[in-house]
């Protein structure tokens, strides 16, 4: 058979034009069946792919249904916030079981927002997990305040609670957990912490959309739960994001902020104010966003089903394989929402086969994985926003030195896992058949079987 080797740019190119825009789903069966072993040459070397047909596209709509409520938004000329946001908003608080949502332009903002209103800014300390994307980090440094990184657990990925408890100092404000990969940060835990120290806590629940504590959903533990809703999401708008809470005095001040300081419910100002009341910016979420948000949240809780039985299922196939050390979820978790698969590679069961090899392997099979995160805590924003006027004004300068903070900050547990162990599916990967996830435990294998070969051949 001819050798057929991707790049990630071609494969994602063929991915999207075997996927298509719609709702494919269940056509994208597997050519698996053809008889590959996981005995036969691996594809990186020469010999067939266990898988050559792609994967579900994203984002993926319903023209039927979806196009016409856009249309409607487009043809009633109001494009600006109006009903369709705050219908949006309605069946997203229900939907978490929150009293309160409010929607923002994107989730970074949403964390922005939220933090701003619990009054966290300059001066103060904000513990946050180090495995994240970078828009959490750059959240509590908008509002002046200084991240704090607490390690992780690498079975969970999520932040170890002891870790945020010997980070807590005279300046801590805050915690900012992350449901990172979809899967629930240890909340029980993280949550006593908070009380015992009377500190505030923002969940950052952007990619942890329905997932589920003892039944309870994440985002609605703290004292504030931030979404997003952007293109790669598991309700992608384009751009946009939400904030959920149940003090209604905390959410009249973030509509305010979120709409330049306009008085909003509780947010009056003094008996002869203006109309402006507060300082604030401008968030809004437009119309059109809404209406394809209300169009996606239809298929949510399918897709979420979806998602997380085809997870178990592909982590119950690969968990005895030596050296693939599938994801843990926390005894009380009863739910994630799988925005990516994730699992740790110890290349010393491999052979010694590198990860960026592995992941090369198991693409030339029609397996596109990804390594993940990189490190944020030693990074030079850091640095950056250290030397800016306001963090010169509002801290000492020993708290404001990058060495320093960088050996103070250290994460030896999330530079490993970003380095070197981490490696990821994404969500829409898991909205393919039970048999496409069978493909990919046979790539894994095929790859275990021939590791050897792998590394001294490619
Ligand atoms: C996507 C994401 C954000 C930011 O959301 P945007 O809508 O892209 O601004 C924040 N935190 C995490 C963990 C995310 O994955």
């Amino acid at each position: 058979m001819k050798k057929k080797k991707y790049t990630r740019r071609e494969f994602i190119k063929q991915n999207s034009l075997a996927g298509g825009a719609f709702l494919t789903l269940g056509a994208t069966s597997s050519l698996f069946a053809g008889g590959v072993k996981k005995s036969d040459t691996p594809a990186i070397l020469g010999g067939p792919a266990v898988r050559s047909n792609g994967w579900p596209s994203w984002p993926i709509w319903n023209p039927e249904t979806d196009e016409k409520q856009v249309l409607e938004v487009l043809r009633s000329g109001v494009w600006s916030r109006s009903k369709t946001v705050a219908e949006f908003e309605q069946k997203w608080a229900e939907t978490v079981g929150a009293k309160r949502c409010l929607t923002t332009v994107n989730g970074t903002n949403a964390l922005v927002c939220s933090l701003a209103n619990l009054d966290i800014g300059g001066g103060d300390e904000v513990i946050v997990s180090p495995y994240t994307w970078i828009a959490t980090i750059q959240a509590i440094l908008q509002t002046g305040a200084m991240p704090v990184f607490a390690d992780i657990d690498p079975e969970t990925f999520q932040i170890d609670p002891v870790k945020i408890q010997e980070k807590i100092t005279s300046r801590t404000k805050g915690i900012l957990p992350v449901h990172i990969l979809g899967l629930p940060a240890d909340m029980i835990r993280i949550m006593e912490i908070a009380k015992k120290n009377e500190l505030v806590v923002v969940e950052d629940a952007c990619q942890a959309w329905l997932a589920e504590i003892n039944n309870k959903q994440v985002g609605t533990f703290g004292d504030a739960g931030c979404f997003s809703f952007q293109n790669s999401k598991n309700i992608p708008m384009g751009e946009g994001g939400a904030i959920v809470s149940n003090d209604e005095e905390f959410m009249d001040r973030c509509y305010s902020y979120h709409n330049w300081g306009g008085q909003h419910g509780s947010v009056t100002g003094e008996a002869d104010s203006g109309r402006w009341v507060m300082s604030g910016t401008k968030m809004r979420l437009s119309e059109y966003q809404a209406a394809i948000g209300l169009a996606q949240l239809e298929r949510l809780e399918e897709q979420t089903l979806k998602r997380s039985t085809n997870a178990e299922y592909l982590k119950s196939q690969i968990k005895d394989i030596p050296g693939i050390l599938p994801y843990k979820l926390y005894d009380h978790v009863t739910r994630a929402a799988f925005h990516l698969f994730p699992f740790r590679y110890k290349k010393n069961e491999f052979k010694g086969l590198a990860r960026s090899d592995f992941l090369s392997a198991l693409r030339a099979e029609g397996i596109p994985g990804s390594d993940g995160y990189t490190t944020l805590h030693d990074q030079s924003f850091l640095g950056h926003a250290f030397n800016s006027k306001n963090f010169q004004k509002m801290y000492p300068q020993h708290m404001l030195d990058l060495d320093s903070f960088q050996e103070s900050n250290q994460c030896p547990v999330t530079d490993r896992i970003c380095n070197e162990e981490a490696v990821w599916f994404s969500q829409q990967m898991l909205l393919a058949d039970k048999s496409d996830m069978d493909d990919i435990a046979m790539a894994i294998e095929k790859i275990y079987e021939n590791a050897e070969d792998i590394k001294n051949r490619i």
